[in-house]
């Protein structure tokens, strides 16, 4: 991959960032690496104009190294700090990207620069895993998901969430919250495949506890994980049939 070239699962982050954001698109990219898809989108006339987030300085090193070599420097900000932090008061963007991280990193950015979101921009967010942790914050912030893709690139099953921020609560079940709305609807095939791999990971856990001691650490954790496995048999029931 490269700036030219996006991987499977940047190249659906565009496309849910160019599908769901009017134009003219200005783009906020938090742990940008290379800064891969800002260029790449800049070079696509995606988006007008971009910051490129990055708190390591390896990465930015890269990220400004390849906005130069693009002569990009009039319309990519390479900027070095901690998520949102970055960001300026009179910055204009209407769309922020943050992927290729945990869930629960995405959550802490996001909650860490509350006050530097509009509530205008939309939010395509690419979590690796604790997916949950994305939408949980979403939830709480009364963030509707708009819409969410589930794909597989390289091998690697990966969630995309794309979110806007609305007038009312968007409350999520506890098993949206673990699945995804939307993907829960739509019942893909990747999807079946990937929450009966979970099913089958968690009954080998609740197995191995079972057989480990009744400790009271060891019945928590029992406990959790059998809620767990609960929540994902009835993510895989359809109409009240466990799906074979
Ligand atoms: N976003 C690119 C992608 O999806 O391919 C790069 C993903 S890379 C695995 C994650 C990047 O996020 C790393 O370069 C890391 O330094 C950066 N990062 C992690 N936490 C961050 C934070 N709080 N603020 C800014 N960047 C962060």
């Amino acid at each position: 991959m490269d700036e030219k070239r996006l991987s499977k699962r940047l190249a659906r982050v565009r496309d849910l960032a160019v599908e769901h954001t009017e134009s003219p698109r200005r783009l906020v990219d938090i742990g940008s690496d290379h800064a891969y898809l800002p260029i790449y989108m800049v070079l696509n006339q995606d988006v007008e104009a971009a910051i490129a987030g990055e708190v390591v300085q390896g990465p930015y090193d890269s990220s400004l190294r390849a906005v130069t070599a693009n002569q990009l420097s009039d319309q990519i900000d390479v900027r070095l700090g901690d998520g949102l932090e970055v960001l300026k008061d009179f910055d204009d963007f209407n769309v922020m990207t943050i992927c290729g991280m945990g869930g629960g990193v995405i959550a802490s950015i996001l909650e860490k620069g509350r006050d530097r979101l509009s509530g205008e921009e939309t939010l395509v967010l690419q979590p690796n895993v604790e997916e949950r942790s994305v939408r949980q914050w979403l939830a709480t912030h009364s963030y509707e998901i708009i819409a969410e893709d589930l794909l597989d690139d390289a091998g690697k099953r990966y969630e995309i969430i794309v979110a806007q921020k609305a007038a009312r609560e968007f409350p999520l079940s506890p098993k949206e919250v673990l699945a995804g709305p939307h993907l829960l609807k739509e019942r893909s095939g990747l999807f079946l495949e990937k929450w009966q791999h979970e099913k089958e990971h968690l009954e080998r856990v609740v197995q191995a506890i079972q057989t480990s001691g009744d400790s009271p650490q060891n019945q928590e954790r029992l406990q959790m994980m059998k809620e767990q496995l609960a929540l994902v048999t009835d993510i895989l029931k359809e109409d009240g049939h466990e799906v074979e």
